[in-house]
């Protein structure tokens, strides 16, 4: 059982490496490759000096992990929250590897944070964060090397001026060193949606699967930012009834549904507090809207929501995880038990990474592609690993987390004994 080697159910770091050792054990992966991609290939560690707006200096802590390069370049969001630890940033590149290789997209995985709290600091200490932060992680970024993207706390505004730093120091505009940056800056159609529309797409697969109709189906979704709130508006734009929202001051729980283009524009164009929509519902805390009655649940906010002490409550027929790492390794084997239809992080959130991959085709290119293609491309991607994830498990007889783990090291695992070991 996956939690067999988790000491602390709540550090992600030793959720992701349980459910790895256990698809490597599956896998019959031999001793040495599994040692190889236990381990991160870099960490960097970060003091970033910053003069704040009232003269003080400051100093924040940084992070940036390379987990593999075996397939491509490190590529994987940079976060800004105060959560952010080392152990976070370790388990979220390694993740990045395996959903790279998940949707067979030739990167590898990475992944960024510094600690800090964004909604208490002003636009020109972002700024000075985010260029120092790239200034110093200087040649271990590149086109090449590293490509970061947006996480909690991150926003085109931000990749653009980690693009415009990277751009400073190599005296050559590259825009391909970030992905998510604004459309004026080589960004792509379809990126800020990708994630959310990706969710959207691996659902409707799931749908098929169980023989439901969007129809059928009662929606919550945990998380109101770039993806809860774009996934909740496609679903809802597609048929499907989102019956609960959440962000982080709180949940609605509303039976007959929510009008989402008047909610999305309460939260994100008006910018008032979720919970004080006036389209109605049961208020109620973040957490306790996840165990409300629904078909779909889909946790796109923060990690370990889901965990031993609380999974047997979850009344959703499939887990649509938004979010990476919204389920603990310890209450995987209470969904298998109940007969949840999870829809792993790796495969569920992966329409980010992949219109980020078309992005960085795109601009090294220099040559754009029309919405309706980025779009019509996400779908082929997503529903092709949809199908090869869920055959795989029902051949190997393991849940479909499991079994997208087992593509993805699979994967890896082949692409380094054809490149051998350098020494
Ligand atoms: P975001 O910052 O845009 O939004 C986060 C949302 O979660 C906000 O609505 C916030 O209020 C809410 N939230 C924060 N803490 C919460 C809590 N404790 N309870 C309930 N709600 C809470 O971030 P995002 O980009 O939407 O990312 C959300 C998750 O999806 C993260 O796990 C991230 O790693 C993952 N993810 C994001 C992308 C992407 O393209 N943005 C891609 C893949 C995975």
């Amino acid at each position: 059982m996956a939690s067999e080697t988790v000491h602390n159910e709540l550090n992600v770091y030793e959720s992701a490496e349980a459910r790895f050792e256990l698809a490597a054990r599956r896998l019959g992966l031999e001793q040495g490759i599994y040692k190889y991609l236990k381990y991160p290939s870099k960490e960097i560690t970060i003091y970033i000096p910053v003069a704040m707006d009232d003269g003080r200096i400051e100093v924040f802590t940084g992070y940036r992990v390379l987990h593999s390069s075996v397939r491509g370049p490190g590529k994987g969001g940079i976060r800004f929250s105060p959560e952010v630890t080392l152990d976070e940033v370790r388990a979220l590149a390694a993740w990045m590897t395996w959903k790279c290789a998940v949707v067979n997209i030739p990167f590898g995985g990475a992944k960024g944070g510094v600690i800090c709290d964004p909604s208490k600091l002003s636009a020109v200490v972002l700024e000075r964060i985010t260029r120092r932060y790239t200034a110093e992680l200087g040649e271990w970024l590149g086109p090449e090397r590293d490509v970061p993207a947006p996480d909690i706390g991150t926003n085109e505004q931000t990749m653009a001026w980690v693009m415009d730093t990277y751009s400073m120091h190599v005296h050559q505009a590259t825009t391909a060193v970030v992905t998510g940056k604004p459309l004026d800056l080589g960004g792509s159609r379809g990126r800020r949606e990708a994630t959310g529309r990706g969710c959207m797409i691996v659902c409707n697969k799931a749908l098929t699967e169980l023989k439901l109709k969007p129809q059928d189906c009662r929606v919550i979704v945990q998380g109101f930012g770039n993806v809860g709130s774009f996934a909740a508006l496609l679903m809802h734009q597609s048929g499907y009834k989102i019956v609960g929202v959440a962000d982080v001051h709180g949940a609605l729980y509303n039976e007959k549904g929510f009008d989402l283009p008047t909610l999305f524009d309460w939260v994100h164009n008006q910018r008032k507090p979720l919970p004080e929509f006036p389209g109605g519902g049961a208020k109620m805390t973040a957490q306790e809207v996840l165990f409300q009655p629904c078909e779909i649940l889909l946790p796109a906010a923060v990690e370990n929501q889901l965990t031993s002490q609380n999974a047997h409550r979850v009344q959703a027929k499939i887990l649509l995880e938004g979010a990476n790492g919204p389920t603990t390794s310890m209450a995987d084997a209470i969904l298998d038990q109940k007969g949840v239809f999870v829809i792993p992080d790796i495969l569920a959130n992966a329409g980010g990474v992949t219109v980020s991959y078309f992005e960085w085709v795109q601009d090294r290119q220099g040559f754009f592609w029309r919405e309706s293609e980025v779009n019509e491309r996400l779908q082929d991607f997503l529903e092709s690993s949809f199908d090869e994830v869920v055959r795989y498990a029902g051949m190997h007889r393991v849940s479909n987390r499991i079994s997208a783990y087992m593509v993805a090291i699979d994967r890896v695992a082949r692409a380094l004994k054809l490149r051998g070991i350098y020494a």
